[in-house]
């Protein structure tokens, strides 16, 4: 028989080797990002077209390449970063296998642009399926800017399989929350097809987390700081009361990196003990220092994974700094009612489960009695049937007609600041957040209807046209199942519109836009997670924008009501995005 083995082309190689490194944009984005930041830039720019399918650019002010470097970085197994073996100990850049410029010029046409600072001149060459196509000197600033054009131009199988736009720009928007998050000295900025999405200014951590999330996040965070001779942790967690139902928002970092790491994201939810409700997840912004020799990352080509020689000194450090930052969040005995911005009672004392509050109640109470009767107003009632009042529209409060009757609190109810309704348990006075209880209210009826298959749905008088940016009308397009669910009869009406003629709920007709706006912003808000249950997280969206709000002055009946219809849910304590909504003064300290 004759020989059959021969060795692959270079380029063959490499375009194997890229399906391990490269399996989409976002993961050219990581290993672009990585090298600016190795290069020690203090700028970087990201620029992409149509996901990163068209382009991905990245821009830095970083240290340059000479002329024959800009050659080489294309071969395989050429880095500046190691040089023996015994480097591999002692990693302090991103990156260290000399293997991601070269897979990506396998699989793209690239071209870059670089020069050294103290160069007169730069260059530029482009590269295409491994080979070198020009190179030539370039007037170009310090630094480098490499540009990756039709990524998989040359491997169809590998186009094929990327998603729609919205979900590849999702995955780099991840990408770039894990390396913006913790290079806060670093500005980036991110433009998708001519629009900026983040403007990223070098500050501290915390900036970094309101510019990229919200500004209200400084609020929900609670620094978290610990030095020890084996690592250095400094970050951020969530206060127990925004904890979500999904584990999205959690970052541990180490020396930079974003890991996964099972334990110690263990350790940190441990740390919360029962300060968490039930089922949710609470968000996290930590980044670790850990001296190189003792960690050993070389074990994935996507770097995520980490080992740990001190894995258990580690884990208890990291839980104790938490719940030390946790410990700062002191419990709040004295309630406020100087209208306070949140119904911020804080957190419950240690050791305290919380248990469903139990309800007294009138046996001889007849909940189809007529006052009870006319309490139960309907909200998908057409308008014109609605108990008419002249000085308050009807409140959406009531039970679907096909479940049994909840027992009604016998004690009054009164309200407190239009926000609070206090009324009398068996465990004590329970102040009730009414915008939040009415919240979990809608948010568990949906859920029940979305089960049964059974939306509520009310017809609009007129249809109304809703309009939408491209990225948002692509993401209402996916969005267009889960809404039909939940009640809603929308469809598309050309490109960027939709027109919607059903909903969930009596909304105006002018509230609708707005109101869709703000569910595809919770969406957005959520990414990722919308993969696991992305119904739940809009059901969730919808309740809270349903729900009455502060400063809604309630009757009798509809206090009664409402709270007849929270402590029917099963977990009554916290609204579906983990907020606490009861608290109970208990005898003993109403005495004091
Ligand atoms: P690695 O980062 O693992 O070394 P890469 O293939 O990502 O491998 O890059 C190869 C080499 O190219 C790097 O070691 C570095 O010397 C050089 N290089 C890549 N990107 C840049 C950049 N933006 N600025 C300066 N040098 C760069
Ligand atoms: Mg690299």
């Amino acid at each position: 028989m004759s020989d059959i083995i021969n060795i692959l082309p270079d380029s063959v190689a490499n375009q194997i080797a890229a399906g391990e490194v490269v399996d989409r944009p976002a993961s050219a984005v990581k290993e672009l990002l990585e090298n600016a930041m190795d290069a020690g830039a203090t700028r970087i720019d990201l620029i992409l077209k149509d996901a990163g399918r068209t382009l991905i650019q990245v821009i830095d002010n970083g240290c340059g390449m000479s002329d024959k470097d800009a050659r080489l970085c294309f071969e395989r197994h050429a880095t500046s970063k190691i040089h023996r073996a015994d480097d591999l100990f002692a990693i302090r850049t991103m990156g260290f296998r000399g293997e991601a410029l070269a897979s990506i010029a396998a699989i793209a046409q690239v071209e870059l642009r670089t020069r050294l600072h103290d160069a007169e001149l730069g260059t530029l060459l482009t590269i295409e399926g491994s080979t070198i196509t020009a190179q030539q000197p370039q007037v170009c600033p310090p630094g480098t800017s490499l540009a990756v054009k039709n990524l998989f131009f040359n491997v169809p199988a590998r186009r094929n399989f990327l998603k729609k736009d919205s979900v590849e720009l999702s995955h780099i928007e991840e990408i770039f929350r894990r390396i913006t998050l913790v290079h806060c000295d670093i500005g980036f900025s991110l433009q998708h097809n001519g629009k900026t999405l983040y403007d990223l200014k070098p500050g501290s951590m915390l900036q970094r987390i309101a510019q990229l999330y919200a500004d209200n996040y400084r609020q929900r965070l609670l620094p978290v700081e610990e030095s020890t001779d084996i690592m250095r942790i400094k970050g951020f967690v969530g206060k127990p009361e925004y904890a979500r139902r999904t584990r999205g928002e959690q970052y541990l970092f180490v020396n930079g990196r974003f890991i996964k790491h099972p334990a110690l994201s263990s350790a940190v939810e441990r740390a919360y003990a029962d300060l968490l409700p039930e089922r949710t997840y609470p968000s996290y912004f930590i980044s670790l220092q850990v001296d190189p020799s003792r960690i050993d990352i070389n074990i994935h080509p996507n770097k995520t994974e980490v080992r740990f020689v001190d894995d258990n000194a580690i884990y208890a450090i990291l839980r104790s700094a938490v719940k030390k930052g946790l410990g700062q969040f002191t419990v709040g005995t004295e309630l406020s009612f100087d209208t306070p911005p949140e119904f911020n009672i804080g957190p419950a004392p240690k050791g305290y489960v919380p248990q469903p509050p139990r309800i007294s109640y009138n046996p001889d109470y007849n909940p189809f009695h007529a006052s009870a009767a006319q309490a139960s107003l309907d909200f998908q009632r057409p308008s014109s049937q609605r108990p008419s009042s002249p000085t308050l529209p009807p409140l959406p409060l009531d039970e679907a007609a096909d479940l049994p009757p909840t027992p009604a609190p016998a004690s009054t109810c009164l309200q407190l600041q239009g926000r609070y309704i206090a009324t009398s348990l068996a465990s004590g006075l329970a102040l009730i957040d009414q915008q939040r209880a009415h919240e979990r209210v809608l948010y568990d009826r949906l859920m029940r209807n979305l089960e049964a298959k059974q939306p509520h749905s009310q017809t609009l008088l007129f249809p109304v046209d809703c309009h939408f940016s491209a990225a948002d009308a692509d993401l209402l397009t996916e969005l267009l199942p889960d809404l039909r669910e939940c009640g809603f009869a929308i469809d598309p009406l050309g490109q960027c519109a939709f027109v919607v003629s059903a909903t969930p709920n009596d909304l105006k007709e002018s509230d609708l836009q707005p109101f869709l706006d703000q569910t595809l912003a919770d969406y957005k808000g959520s990414t990722l997670q919308k993969f696991n249950n992305r119904t739940h997280s809009l059901c969730a969206s919808l309740a809270r924008q349903m729900a009455i709000r502060h400063g809604r002055i309630l009757s009798q009946d509809e206090m009664q009501q409402l709270v007849a219809d929270l402590f029917a849910c099963p977990m009554a304590d916290t609204t579906p995005s983990g907020r606490r909504i009861i608290t109970i003064v208990k005898p003993e300290e109403l005495l004091k």
